[in-house]
């Protein structure tokens, strides 16, 4: 557990603070392969990020009522489906959805955009870039997308995306709102304007972006929203598809089933419209309400103060991996001026898997190695073997920085 630091002479009792407590993986000791154990650096949030304690209480709190949604009448339903149905708006509160917007629970953000590519009419295109994540690639890939290669800088890429944007077949801009490979942002407000402009719908790819950044799709004008829990500071198996009714509700429901439906005949069925058309089956209420203590209280924490603390690791982490001898770092714009916590590099000589495993089984610090289902940005970027991924988030200190930066030193001097 990670607490934020307090100056000397404060004589009060400190309270904890909500910002930087995480519970996974707290206090973990891992086993080195000097047989000797070490606590557990984890450095990889963008995997999948620990639990915040909030989010561990809310699922204390919902535990004991666990029962199905929508179909008893019994007080443990009825609490569960109250929990169900705030959780929607708690999730839409936070990030901004307008009014009439549907919030769908899904499993994760792979499963939110492969929702969201059924919904789209058919006899729309789809516009992508190159550099998404494959959740954000291949739904739209087998519908048959223009996948659009992105260009060295944000500026050129912008005109690209407008000159495809002006085609009158484009109805939507499927777009990541940070890179899962680099942690660098895309400047979602002038994409957002493009759109406007051409009368084109946005989609945006959040699982990178939510967790670190506010997001606001009316001020904004993204259209569609998704991201999962688990790399919210919220456990696995749940995600959401946040956005514009009309597509979703004209959409053949994504799982048929009870639930899904307003009335069944042995041979054909009248399908609910709102989030319940797309939700068939028993839902994961724990997930969803989990999902939603994360966003109050990521929403809560303030901008700032999330953003001073992410930022300053970030920086601490880019200074001090420079500094490593044979270090690259990957990006995939030369303008690009902002990033989320994550850090992805290659070292010269070393096999980005074995570097992994080193820092793993010598020093305990999880980072990734691979291509972060992204293989047509890494073998763009010159990484078709593979590259290494830092990420941090809340619970993150900068003693974990100084631990990875120790022990990339200590491998590159003794040599592959
Ligand atoms: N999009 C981005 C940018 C991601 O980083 C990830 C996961 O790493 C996903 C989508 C897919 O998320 P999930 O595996 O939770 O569906």
């Amino acid at each position: 557990v990670v607490t934020e630091a307090r100056t000397a002479d404060d004589p009060r009792p400190q309270p904890a603070i909500p910002a930087l407590r995480t519970v996974s993986g707290a206090g973990l000791a891992v086993p080195l392969v000097n047989g000797r154990t070490t606590p557990y650096v984890n450095l990889d949030y963008a995997a999948s990020a620990p639990a915040l304690t909030e989010v561990l209480d809310e699922l204390g709190r919902a535990l004991p009522y666990y029962a199905s949604v929508h179909r008893g009448a019994g007080y443990a339903s009825a609490a569960s489906t109250t929990a169900y149905e705030q959780a929607r708006r708690t999730v839409a509160t936070a990030t901004g959805a307008r009014a009439d917007d549907h919030v769908i629970f899904t499993r994760n953000t792979t499963d939110a955009l492969n929702l969201l590519a059924r919904a789209v009419p058919a006899d729309l295109d789809v516009v992508c870039l190159d550099i998404e994540h494959h959740a954000n690639l291949l739904p739209w890939q087998q519908r048959g997308a223009t996948v659009i290669t992105a260009r060295p800088t944000i500026a050129e890429t912008l005109e690209l995306i407008a000159t495809e944007l002006a085609r009158p077949e484009v109805g939507l801009l499927a777009i990541t709102g940070a890179s899962n490979v680099t942690g660098e942002t895309l400047p979602l407000d002038r994409i957002a304007d493009l759109c406007r402009r051409t009368g084109t719908r946005l989609a945006v790819d959040g699982a990178q972006l939510v967790p670190h950044r506010d997001v606001d799709l009316a001020g904004t004008g993204i259209d569609y929203l998704a991201f999962s829990g688990h790399k919210t500071y919220a456990p696995f198996g749940a995600g959401v598809l946040i956005g514009r009714p009309d597509w979703l509700d004209a959409a053949p429901p994504y799982l048929a089933g009870g639930g899904a439906v307003r009335r069944v005949r042995t041979d054909d069925a009248e399908w609910a419209t709102g989030p319940a058309r797309h939700e068939g089956g028993t839902p994961n209420v724990l997930g969803a309400v989990t999902l939603a203590a994360a966003c109050r209280t990521l929403s809560g924490l303030g901008r700032l103060r999330r953003d001073r603390h992410e930022r300053a690791l970030t920086e601490r982490l880019r200074a001090g991996l420079l500094d490593v001898p044979g270090v690259s770092l990957l990006r995939i714009f030369e303008d690009s001026t902002d990033t989320v916590g994550i850090v992805a590099f290659t070292v010269a000589g070393f096999d980005a898997g074995l570097v992994a495993a080193y820092l793993s089984a010598e020093h305990g610090i999880g980072v990734r190695d691979g291509k972060f289902c992204a293989h047509p940005l890494l073998n763009r970027l010159g990484c078709a073997d593979g590259a290494i991924r830092v990420s941090v988030g809340l619970g993150s200190s900068s003693a974990d920085i100084d631990a990875l930066l120790a022990g990339l030193r200590r491998l590159v001097e003794d040599g592959p």
